[in-house]
């Protein structure tokens, strides 16, 4: 069976691109990314399900649970009758249409792609950076996201660890909320661009910690951040420090690595995309965070999930009902 479209991956782009596709009577089959697979290789739903309270998403005037957000977006595109496949695509061949997906030895093809598999934030790899019901402060303190979870410290003693721009960025935004930001950074120079780190010296708001490695974070038993063990990263010295709450901003990795030699990527490793959503190869899209370094909003990645099956649409409308598959190298 030839599917009209294959949808990879489950966020809100994945399921904004489900939503649209399904009501166009696209049929599309969606493969999810799997259940449940921890933080490195996020499951089904995305980044959102580590996510505790969303005030940011429109339509909700008291805010949601990331989960809820994204079971219910999960719910809508199974009342339209998009098909899941919980599972994570292992292997795919875009060299010609139809294009082949693998779950390990099953083999699935369509005449189009969106490609959602978003992006995974870096941790640095300590426990307390689990979710808060598997009991760590993931998502109680500690976060990997400003803009999300900002608000939330108002007025609050926190940290930032990184040194590079999104570590500049995180801890210079978080002024406009917190009363002073720790920036935490393992090395004595910081990565970041020379205009970023003059924003961030010059923010009074903003102290470094140099040399500085979070060993643990405390307190899980109590389920919020009442601050952190750092270790000096040059004399192995271990002191407290008191802080809220603790953002890590050491970057973020594009789930890139199936489509590596298939398809154009960026210098960061992020799906190249012209016209919003096309990617260098005709009849495959890339939506959210997977071709967004910049925005990484749930809102976003929803409206870039839209335009990926609105131009999904209107390909195999203008192609027709035919077995000739074209694959036009500009578009
Ligand atoms: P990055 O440049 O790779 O910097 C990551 C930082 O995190 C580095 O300082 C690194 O330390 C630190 N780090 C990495 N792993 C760590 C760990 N396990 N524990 C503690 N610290 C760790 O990543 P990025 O800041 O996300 O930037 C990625 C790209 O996006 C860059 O090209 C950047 O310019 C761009 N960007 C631009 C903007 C902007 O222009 N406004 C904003 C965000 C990002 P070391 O330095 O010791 O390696």
């Amino acid at each position: 069976m030839i599917h009209k479209l294959i949808i990879i991956g489950s966020g809100p782009a994945g399921y904004t691109a489900a939503l649209y596709a399904a009501r166009a009577n696209l049929k599309p089959l969606m493969i999810d990314g799997g259940v449940g697979r921890g933080q490195e290789m996020l499951g089904a739903g995305g980044q959102l399900m580590i996510t505790t309270e969303v005030e940011n998403y429109p339509g909700f005037e008291h805010g949601i649970q990331g989960k809820d957000l994204m079971h219910d977006m999960r719910k809508q595109v199974l009342r339209f009758g998009t098909e899941i496949i919980e599972d994570i695509v292992t292997k795919v061949d875009m060299s010609e249409r139809p294009f082949k997906v693998w779950v390990e030895d099953d083999l699935y093809q369509a005449r189009a792609l969106i490609i959602a598999t978003g992006a995974s934030a870096k941790w640095i790899g300590i426990p307390e950076e689990r979710p808060v019901w598997e009991g760590g402060l993931g998502g109680a303190g500690i976060s990997a996201c400003a803009t999300c979870d900002g608000f939330f410290f108002k007025n609050k003693e926190i940290g930032v660890v990184g040194g590079g721009d999104t570590a500049m960025e995180e801890a210079i935004y978080l002024t406009n909320h917190a009363s002073k930001v720790y920036l935490i950074h393992r090395r004595d120079t910081l990565r970041a661009s020379k205009i970023m780190q003059e924003r961030a010296f010059k923010n009074p708001k903003i102290e470094f910690i140099w040399n500085a490695a979070v060993e643990r974070v405390h307190d899980p038993e109590s389920k919020r951040v009442t601050g952190v063990t750092l270790r000096d990263t040059v004399t192995s010295e271990t002191r407290d420090l008191a802080i809220q709450g603790l953002f890590v901003a050491i970057g973020h990795k594009p789930n890139t690595d199936l489509f590596k030699g298939q398809l154009d990527l960026d210098e960061n490793g992020y799906i190249a995309t012209n016209h919003d959503v096309r990617t260098s190869r005709y009849a495959v899209f890339a939506c959210g965070d997977v071709q967004d370094h910049e925005y990484r909003q749930a809102i976003t990645a929803a409206g870039s999930g839209c335009m990926a099956a609105i131009q999904t649409e209107r390909l195999l409308e203008s192609e027709g009902d035919t077995d000739i598959l074209e694959t036009p190298t500009e578009w």
